[in-house]
């Protein structure tokens, strides 16, 4: 799990809002998987260091922003989605303004689907 290394070392202090908040939501997934496997009674010891960890990075995300991502996740399963090369949200399939891609990519900004209000990143 590359995402481990990540945490352990510290990098992502500098990293962007929106980075921050991906990496949020990839953790939030491994706890959620890790809680489904206690369901199924296997043992997950590692579940306390990536609360830790998780409570580490949300300290790190402005407030209002991670208020907005805990308010999707519960509406949707992925309240941040990647934004297809063709400008199409890959949430709910709505084509974009190509606009949005620029403003998207650079700025600290954080931009929200027009069609299903899931928080927007592109991959590249
Ligand atoms: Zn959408």
């Amino acid at each position: 799990m590359s995402l481990w290394k990540y945490f352990r070392k510290g990098k992502i202090l500098e990293k962007k809002q929106l980075d921050l908040l991906v990496a949020l939501q990839d953790l939030d997934m491994m706890i959620e998987e890790i809680s489904e496997m206690k369901r199924l009674g296997f043992s997950a010891d590692r579940e306390d260091e990536l609360l830790k960890a998780r409570e580490d990075l949300a300290a790190k995300i402005k407030k209002p922003l991670l208020y907005s991502y805990e308010k999707l996740k519960k509406r949707y399963k992925r309240a941040i989605v990647p934004v297809k090369e063709d400008n199409t949200c890959l949430g709910c399939f709505i084509r974009l303004p190509t606009s949005m891609s620029s403003i998207g990519r650079t700025d600290e900004e954080v931009i929200y689907c027009e069609g299903c209000g899931r928080i927007l990143y592109w991959l590249t």
